[in-house]
């Protein structure tokens, strides 16, 4: 499994913070990650562990997160309505777990921190989903496998990770 960040968040500051947090899941949970960028506006990526391709939001979209049915299950919105906010694309920002067949299973579907948004959205942002499981315990995700979690395992159902 990888995960992906569609780059790059509008605010500086959560894009910065995104990119060392992967760094973080990469260098310390072992977590593969990889850069999709559909909105360049922060300057160049340099030294990040994993791919960094360019891309539109259109491609991703179509790719990862149109009749996704996994992802369907996972998230509270439709793809459409959280992705596709009055007809227009709006996915910069976000992160995804992907499968090894390609399939992304989850995705935050609000970009930034919880700031400004309603009580409760913050299990919905990148962010604080990119905090949950560098900071140990994970309770969002396991960082072996990378199977998503309710929250209160004390180990993986799908790969018997205990957690720390
Ligand atoms: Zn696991």
């Amino acid at each position: 499994m990888i995960l992906r960040y569609y780059a790059d968040a509008d605010v500086r500051e959560w894009h910065d913070h995104a990119l060392r947090l992967l760094r973080t899941l990469h260098d310390e949970h072992g977590i593969a990650v990889e850069i999709d960028r559909i909105d360049e506006q922060h300057g160049p990526i340099t030294d990040f562990p994993g791919d960094v391709r360019s891309s539109t939001p259109e491609e991703v979209y179509e790719r990862d997160l149109k009749r996704n049915r996994a992802l369907n299950q996972t998230i509270d919105q439709t793809p459409s309505e959280a992705f596709k906010r009055y007809g227009r694309l709006d996915i910069a920002g976000n992160v995804a777990v992907v499968d090894d067949e390609g399939t992304v299973r989850w995705a935050s579907t609000l970009p930034g921190y919880a700031d400004g948004y309603r009580p409760g959205a913050a299990s919905q942002t990148a962010m604080d989903f990119l905090e949950d499981i560098a900071t140990a315990p994970s309770n969002r995700i396991c960082v072996e496998c990378l199977s998503l979690l309710d929250g209160d395992e004390n180990f993986c159902p799908n790969c018997g990770y205990e957690f720390p």
